[in-house]
């Protein structure tokens, strides 16, 4: 019978911090991968555990100096009834609606879908292509990270084992679209087989700028698909443009073959979702 570990649940930031300078301390939030890993059959399972759930300095969701934040704690439960969401990032919304079931949705945190930093993570394409920062703090002070330096190699993050995310920071430029699509087995409950988000600022005659085409669940991190990004910057979602665009973004991926989908199966199907999009967007 594996030993259980001892689990502290502080009301503040500071008592946390405190926790995670004194050693090796596995945080909780939701609980709804860490639970599903510390069974022993994938590790060896944590000394010592820190209940995140009291701590309200990780809650809420407000607009501040023209960006979205979203505390750690956020559920996609509160995702998904957030005014402010459905206003201001309504692709986080929509993906928050395909994460698991309702029980999932009401555990499950924005947070722990960061700090877990699975390739299929579905809010993870969102974070990039919305040039989100994510506040991390402990003892040694607090630091903004940029979602694009976040994700380091396979479920490796910037994140350092005595710190925590505190929350995440959306900016709101004028003018900017963000589009989410997910592919799985199945329409709900299903892991990403391919995960995209594209996003872009339309100011009529130069075409559009700024223009990020995130994907997950096709390499071993979250990535943005630079060659893709570079033949839609300064153009109009055209049908050559698409084409172009679409075959760029299926030479550029490499993802692998493995339980979920093949390579083929995946750089088709991104494809695909990106000529979708762009449809959607050129309105032809
Ligand atoms: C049945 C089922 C279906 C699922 N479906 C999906 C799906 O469709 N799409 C998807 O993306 N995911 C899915 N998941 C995975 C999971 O629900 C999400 O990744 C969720 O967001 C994790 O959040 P959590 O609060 O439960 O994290 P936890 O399990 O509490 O923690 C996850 C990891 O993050 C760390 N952590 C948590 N919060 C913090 C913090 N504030 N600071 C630092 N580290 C932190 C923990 O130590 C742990 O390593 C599914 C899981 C299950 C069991």
């Amino acid at each position: 019978m594996p030993a259980e570990p001892s689990i502290d649940t502080p009301r503040h930031l500071f008592e946390a911090y405190e926790r995670l300078a004194a050693g090796p301390t596995r945080p909780i939030a939701g609980g709804t991968d860490v639970m599903v890993a510390i069974t022993g059959e994938l590790g060896p399972i944590p000394k010592r555990m820190l209940d995140l759930s009291r701590i309200e300095e990780l809650r809420g969701i407000s607009l501040e100096d023209g960006s979205l934040v979203l505390g750690a704690r956020t559920t996609y439960t509160e995702i998904r009834r957030s005014a402010l969401c459905r206003e201001h990032l309504p692709a986080l919304v929509e993906a928050a609606a395909t994460i698991g079931a309702a029980q999932i949705q009401n555990r499950g945190t924005l947070g722990g879908n960061i700090a877990n930093a699975s390739p299929a993570g579905d809010t993870l394409p969102i974070l990039l292509a919305a040039d989100a920062v994510i506040l991390v703090g402990g003892q040694r002070g607090e630091r903004e990270v940029p979602a694009d330096d976040f994700f380091i190699s396979y479920r490796k993050t910037a994140l350092a084992p005595d710190e925590l995310i505190l929350h995440v920071r959306f900016p709101l430029p004028r003018g900017r679209e963000l589009r989410f699509r997910k592919v799985g087995t199945r329409r709900a409950q299903a892991i990403s087989k391919v995960v995209m988000a594209l996003a872009w600022e339309d100011f009529g005659s130069t075409g559009w700028t700024n223009v990020r085409v995130a994907l997950g669940s096709v390499a071993a991190t979250p990535i943005r698909a630079h060659a893709t990004e570079a033949v839609l910057d300064g153009a109009h979602p055209t049908p050559e443009v698409a084409d172009r665009a679409a075959e760029t973004l299926a030479g550029e991926l490499q993802p692998i073959d493995d339980v979920r989908s093949t390579a083929d199966y995946r750089r088709m199907v991104s494809a695909r979702i990106l000529h979708r999009l762009l449809r959607d967007a050129g309105g032809w």
